[in-house]
């Protein structure tokens, strides 16, 4: 399977956006029937560079992570990204399942620290574990062999309390041990994407690809729950939108694919590597959004 730096590099010598697509892992066996019958049916119409698959809270998804990377590449032949945290896991641990990936010729790793869990404040390392996702990218560096992406925010990570310019500058840590790419926390302001990737690359020297993640929108609550969560800002005129559509969830689908899409042709305009698409394991608003923006084979017509 590609090498996930070769992707960008290979589509920035193309001239054309690199389109992923990131699912998280399903929670029920419904879940999984829906995401391998369907959603992922349905978006490998728009013929994605790459995929991503979340790693649970508190490493609970593992093997299951690790396994629909491991379809994804076999049964669609489509280049997969295995997300990997530091949490609850000692440092041999986490070179287990590095190496696990490997045995399963997953060459891509997203090296994130991860959560605490919900309501337990503070993110305290497992003991002879890593405190911070730059440990982690040493190490997978070290082991050698893989494509290695990274998250940024645009905001600043939530619980940086220094600001975000002292997180960018952690960012830059990450980029430092051996980061090939960023991938960017959701936003809905593109200002704050471009600050952020400015900040990068003037001011810091930072020339990896900075890749914006696009959310689009199903629920109001939703939206509202996440943003609460990441700390992502919610613009005053999208919130004002948002409460006037209430609970018609079709209508703020609707609205989120017309935003997302702006705010992509925007993001393209100011030469954004490709788009990181938060899919939410939904195939009908990506669709629709890269319908737009003339990218990929899709066509929204049915899947949910
Ligand atoms: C694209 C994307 C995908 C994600 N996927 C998942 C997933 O699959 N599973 C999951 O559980 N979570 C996921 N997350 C969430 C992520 O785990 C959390 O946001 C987490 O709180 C931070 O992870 P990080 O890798 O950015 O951590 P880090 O880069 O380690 O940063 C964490 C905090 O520590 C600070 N910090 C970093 N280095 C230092 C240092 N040397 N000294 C002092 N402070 C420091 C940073 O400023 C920041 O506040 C994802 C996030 C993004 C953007």
């Amino acid at each position: 399977m590609r090498l996930i730096r070769d992707i960008y590099r290979e589509c920035r010598t193309a001239g054309r956006l690199a389109v992923s697509f990131e699912f998280f892992t399903p929670k029920t066996p419904e879940g999984d029937r829906a995401l391998a019958e369907r959603t992922i049916p349905a978006l490998f119409a728009a013929r994605p560079d790459y995929c991503s698959v979340t790693y649970g809270a508190g490493g609970s998804t593992r093997d299951k992570t690790l396994s629909i990377v491991d379809r994804i590449q076999r049964e669609r032949g489509v280049t997969g990204m295995a997300h990997l945290t530091c949490v609850g896991a000692t440092r041999e641990q986490v070179r287990e399942i590095v190496e696990q990936a490997r045995g399963l010729n997953i060459r891509n790793l997203l090296a994130l620290r991860g959560d605490p869990p919900e309501g337990s404040g503070e993110f305290k390392p497992a003991e002879g574990g890593f405190a911070y996702a730059h440990q982690l990218v040493s190490l997978i560096r070290e082991t050698g062999g893989f494509s290695i992406g990274v998250a940024g925010f645009p905001e600043g990570h939530v619980a940086c309390r220094e600001g975000k310019h002292a997180d960018w500058q952690r960012l830059k840590e990450k980029i430092d041990c051996g980061a090939d790419f960023v991938l960017t926390q959701l936003f809905f302001d593109n200002a704050d994407f471009l600050e952020f990737r400015d900040h990068l690359t003037r001011r810091l020297g930072v020339s990896v690809p900075i890749v914006p993640g696009i959310l689009p929108i199903l629920s109001g609550r939703q939206v509202k729950k996440f943003t609460e969560l990441c700390g992502a800002r919610l613009p005053a005129a999208f919130r004002q939108k948002l409460d006037e559509l209430g609970e018609d969830d079709q209508a703020v689908k609707q609205f989120g694919i017309d935003y997302a899409a702006r705010q992509c042709e925007e993001l393209r305009r100011s030469g954004a590597p490709g788009f990181h698409f938060y899919t939410l394991n939904k195939a009908r608003s990506t669709l629709a959004i890269l319908k737009h923006l003339g990218l990929g084979g899709a066509s929204p017509g049915g899947p949910a």
